[in-house]
């Protein structure tokens, strides 16, 4: 297992060497989209019959379903995989930068997107220290994520 500081900015100065993590992105994003697809071809195989015709999940045999519910957890995994990964920000979805990773949130963001999120999170601080007021549920899960900025 790798662990990773709480806060690591991975920069690349150099253009060329910036051509090469870009084009390595590019390699492994297409390898785990291609999982992706695989995963997800099988999952929807699932849905028709030979003759083409459609089927419910509810037609399925309990082996079956289980097997449909895997398929969609791999699925749904890859995806989370690939959103959180440095392949591209968890937040503009952009590969080419450079990134930092926010271990408190466990994903990748490009270095604006991190600038954006980190500077907002020091002005709520600001707004913070002046309103003590009580928060709602949705403002506690902001202030919550916004404190990882700091
Ligand atoms: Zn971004």
């Amino acid at each position: 297992m790798i662990l990773m500081r709480d806060k690591r900015a991975i920069i690349i100065r150099s253009p060329k060497l910036q051509r090469i993590r870009n084009n390595l992105r590019d390699l492994f994003y297409l390898a785990v989209n291609s999982k992706w697809n695989e995963v997800h071809d099988t999952r929807r195989g699932l849905l028709f019959r030979s003759d083409g015709s459609r089927r419910s999940i509810h037609d399925f045999s309990p082996d079956e379903l289980a097997y449909f519910r895997k398929l969609q957890e791999q699925e749904a995994s890859i995806t989370d995989m690939i959103n959180r990964s440095i392949l591209s920000c968890v937040t503009c979805g952009k590969g080419k930068r450079d990134m930092v990773y926010n271990k408190a949130y466990g994903a990748w963001y490009c270095t604006e997107c991190y600038g954006m999120e980190r500077l907002s999170a020091r002005k709520r601080a600001k707004i913070k220290a002046k309103n003590r007021r009580p928060k709602s549920c949705e403002e506690k899960v902001i202030e919550s994520h916004s404190k990882t900025f700091l």
